[in-house]
């Protein structure tokens, strides 16, 4: 049992002011496996004059010195891949394979950052002007809790490319992996101050961060309905926000995509992380006349799949990370049933033989109608829905029927149709024939699924701001 009760600010793990503890539950068995003491405002201060006291040395650094940095933070995250894989299992439920990739994406976060910075241009001429993007500032990187890890390393990454002091807020949900993380983070022996990280509640060391003159920049990860709130508070003193919020995201599959590979792609798309994915491909638009075929292979394919512990390697679906989010998947369930979509595998309750942790059953309705609820809310959950469409424009316009927008799936043997539908998705991004992203392309949303992008070139140029020197 771990007791978590100090924030890592100035270089230093210090004790927290803050009085409000939170327990962490093993999702697997929902035992408590730890206590975390939150940081409160005053720690948030503390941090944010860390920060800017870092923040005028770190503006001075040239890009070797950052690419150390960097190469520096990717070593020592590396040497603690095993336990940040270890805490994704124990505290978040994340099945092995995925762990593992989530910590290795976690270093891999800080060597992407260094080859980007390496080749950026600082500087530009633009007619009579000498174009200089400078660093914004002291920067709030704040992540949610179903990927702390990854959301972490990738914004604080790119901050200090681009020479930004950060104060990082993890989720509260996610105190051992970010305990395991900052350890990991220390050991780089970075300046005091150039990153500050502090676990507390949204309403309270989020809300003050994201009020505070002193920072400029917040890049934010998390739901839309958070994500409008800090905009509105960051207004006025007019921070640089980017938002990477909430989805509900289509996977469309023609006539022509090749099944066999198709539909466990799709599948993966939708159950990727639990369930528990910003870039879930919750909705899958079907030809009407594939629809009996697909739903018998989807059937097929989701009741063979295994949910169990996180740590057994045969594992592709583990526990829910906590007992709000079961009882949500559960609701969402019985939403749609209520609505009139049918369930074809799945269904309320836990699956035989998993009596104690927040484990669901994989579940697919189809009959769904892209009004219904369960078609038009991020479920965060193993939730599939079967949506069949007419031709190619029906498919587009049930995709773009949404408040979302952002990552699409087409699957399609004919690389014209692919491109076509791409560029008429309203989405950030979208993956043909393939679920996994490029690393180094932007990643962001459109309509409310947020503002601004992240990764490669992007993500760097969102932690910079743009001066014109113009000679007379
Ligand atoms: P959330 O919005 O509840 O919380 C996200 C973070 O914001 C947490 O650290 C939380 O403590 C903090 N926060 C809450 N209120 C705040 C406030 N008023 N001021 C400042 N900070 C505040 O989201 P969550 O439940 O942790 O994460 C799940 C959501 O995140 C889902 O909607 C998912 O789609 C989304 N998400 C989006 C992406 C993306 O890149 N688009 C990636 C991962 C998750």
């Amino acid at each position: 049992m771990w007791y978590i009760d100090k924030a890592y600010i100035g270089g230093k793990f210090v004790a927290v002011s803050g009085s409000k503890e939170i327990e962490s539950i093993n999702p697997a068995n929902e035992k408590v496996i730890g206590r975390v003491r939150l940081a409160d405002r005053n720690d948030a201060r503390r941090a944010i004059i860390a920060a800017s006291q870092a923040q005028n040395r770190l503006r001075e650094t040239s890009r070797k010195e950052r690419v150390e940095m960097l190469m520096a933070l990717k070593s020592a995250v590396l040497r603690r891949t095993a336990d940040l894989q270890q805490a994704t299992i124990e505290e978040y439920g994340g099945p092995l394979s995925r762990s593992r990739w989530v910590s290795q994406y976690a270093s891999q976060c800080f060597s992407d950052a260094a080859d980007t910075l390496q080749s950026y241009p600082f500087t530009k001429k633009i007619g009579a002007a000498t174009v200089v993007m400078e660093p914004v500032g002291v920067s709030a990187l704040i992540a949610p809790w179903n990927s702390v890890t990854g959301s972490v390393c990738s914004k604080l990454a790119f901050s200090l490319a681009a020479g930004c002091a950060s104060v990082i807020k993890p989720s509260e949900l996610g105190a051992m992996q970010t305990q395991v993380l900052a350890e990991a983070l220390h050991e780089a022996g970075l300046p005091d101050g150039v990153f500050n990280i502090l676990l507390g509640n949204g309403d309270d060391v989020g809300d003050e961060i994201c009020r505070h003159p002193l920072i400029a920049r917040i890049s934010f990860t998390g739901s839309t309905a958070t994500g409008k709130n800090i905009a509105r508070t960051a207004t006025e003193t007019l921070k640089r926000v980017t938002l990477g919020l909430t989805g509900k995201s289509a996977s469309i599959l023609l006539d022509d995509a090749d099944l066999d590979v198709a539909i466990p792609l799709a599948i993966n798309a939708a159950f990727l992380n639990n369930g528990q994915a910003c870039v879930a491909g919750s909705r899958l638009l079907v030809p009407e006349s594939l629809l009996e075929d697909v739903i018998t292979r989807v059937r097929l394919h989701v009741s063979m799949l295994k949910t169990g512990l996180p740590d057994d390697p045969a594992t592709e679906i583990g526990p829910l990370a906590n007992r709000s989010q079961y009882d949500r998947i559960q609701r969402y369930i019985r939403l749609g049933i209520e609505q009139g979509a049918e369930i074809i595998v799945g269904g309320e309750g836990r699956p035989d033989g998993l009596e104690k942790g927040f484990f669901v059953r994989p579940t697919v309705f189809a009959k769904v109608e892209n009004q219904m609820d369960i078609a038009r809310e991020e479920i965060f959950g193993p939730v599939l829905s079967i949506i069949s469409y007419s031709d190619r424009d029906d498919a587009i316009r049930i995709a773009n029927d949404s408040i979302y927008g952002l990552q699409a799936y087409v699957f399609t043997s004919n690389t014209e149709r692919a491109l076509h539908i791409s560029r008429h998705l309203q989405a950030g991004s979208v993956l043909n024939n393939r679920i996994i992203p490029e690393l180094l392309a932007p990643f962001g949303g459109v309509k409310q699924s947020g503002i601004g992008r992240e990764f490669g070139i992007f993500g760097l140029e969102s932690f910079l701001e743009a001066k014109s020197i113009v000679k007379g």
